[in-house]
């Protein structure tokens, strides 16, 4: 059975411990030692990292009484540990953060936290209730009115006389010794994590989405330092894009939306211009076949513009592009079925391609005097 020293005091960030056994396993060199303030991956808490001697500590996890230290290489006696402590610190804030942020939920909505999950990018929390947008902020704002309190985050193990006059949060039923978190009135639930001295060292909580989950909700929320590097991220972000759109950071949403707009009626007016074009490009136009270049047209442009010529002539075919790019065609006719027209272009021409009979697209690569020679033999 391993002692753990995290339960006594949870800012321990080195100690010296013997190593009881050291085997090989799937993961890397399992290590269990005497002691540990290590903490095993638990509650939605991801296990400490850090190193054990010269070994480095790539997880923790839960075996039983024992507390398994997954290393990347073997150790033996007496060794010095030391925690990756910015990490566990981080940890801390969130898993009490998380505490905070479900008391006050529970005390406004009633509903439980059904998951809890610490990832890279955010924590999310599941409550089997849908939480109001309305609610959602007001818990927010209480959450962070206890961070400004500084309360005290206390750890009580009550006899079983004492837990039954207790009104606390729980997730499963627990065997044993209950350990119950209590934070000033804000929450009382039993949990095994690792937790800040004070809500003051949460620093801060941020509610960044809420979605329906299930028969309730999940809620995505930044907490302590990793909100401020995520405040820092999209600061940087909103100001770049103020400067890009010469708009005041509060006022960005707005001017993009105006940018949207006066982009949707140029692009309109951009269609009717083209039209225009391709009509007068197209006027003086007639015969069995024709075969015109554009360089800067799309696909799509070559498709309406060989349209267009297709009521003039027999065969009509327009490629955009240039000798060194190659070039993308649309044929369009609408009398001669031009599938085996696209094979032949296709083979002459190092093209592929294809489509209905009456309109063929697709690239090829070759240049302006391989296309016009070989729309001559057709
Ligand atoms: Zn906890």
């Amino acid at each position: 059975m391993t002692e753990r020293l995290y339960y006594k005091d949870q800012y321990i960030k080195e100690f010296e411990a013997q190593v009881i056994s050291c085997a090989e396993g799937k993961n890397g060199f399992e290590v269990i030692l005497n002691k540990t303030a290590f903490f095993p991956e638990g509650g939605g808490q991801p296990g400490d990292r850090g190193f054990i001697g010269d070994a480095k500590v790539l997880d923790t996890v839960e075996k039983g009484e024992d507390v398994i230290h997954i290393c990347d290489c073997a150790v033996d006696g007496t060794v010095n540990c030391a925690l990756d402590f910015d990490l566990r610190f981080s940890n801390m804030q969130q898993h009490t953060g998380e505490h905070v942020f479900s008391g006050i939920q529970h005390s406004i909505c009633g509903f439980d936290n059904v998951g809890f999950h610490m990832g890279e990018s955010c924590i999310t929390v599941d409550f089997n209730g849908v939480v109001s947008a309305e609610e959602l902020a007001e818990i927010e704002r209480l959450s962070n009115e206890a961070i400004y309190k500084n309360i005290p985050v206390e750890t009580i193990y009550p006899t079983d006389e004492e837990l039954e006059n207790y009104n606390y949060r729980s997730k499963k039923e627990i065997k044993g010794q209950v350990r119950l978190t209590k934070i000033g009135d804000v929450d009382l639930c039993a949990c095994c994590g690792t937790h800040v001295a004070t809500t003051g060292e949460i620093g801060i909580i941020k509610v960044l989405s809420v979605m329906n989950y299930k028969s309730g909700v999940r809620v995505s929320l930044q907490i302590g330092r990793k909100a401020f590097e995520d405040y820092c991220e999209k600061n940087a972000s909103v100001y770049a894009i103020s400067n890009l759109l010469c708009a005041k950071t509060e006022e960005v949403a707005d001017a993009v939306e105006k940018l949207q707009l006066r982009m949707k009626e140029a692009d309109f007016r951009y269609s009717q211009l083209k039209k225009e074009l391709f009509a007068e490009k197209s006027k003086n136009v007639s015969g069995e076949k024709c075969c015109m270049f554009d360089d800067g047209a799309s696909a799509d442009d070559a498709r309406i513009f060989a349209d267009m010529l297709a009521d003039k002539v027999g065969i009509a075919a327009v490629f955009s592009g240039n000798d060194e790019t190659g070039y993308k065609y649309a044929v369009v006719s609408r009398e001669t079925d031009l599938r085996e027209i696209g094979k032949a272009l296709n083979a002459a021409l190092s093209g592929r391609g294809g489509g209905k009979p009456n309109m063929i697209q697709g690239s090829v690569t070759a240049s302006k005097a391989d296309i016009d020679a070989f729309f001559a033999t057709i």
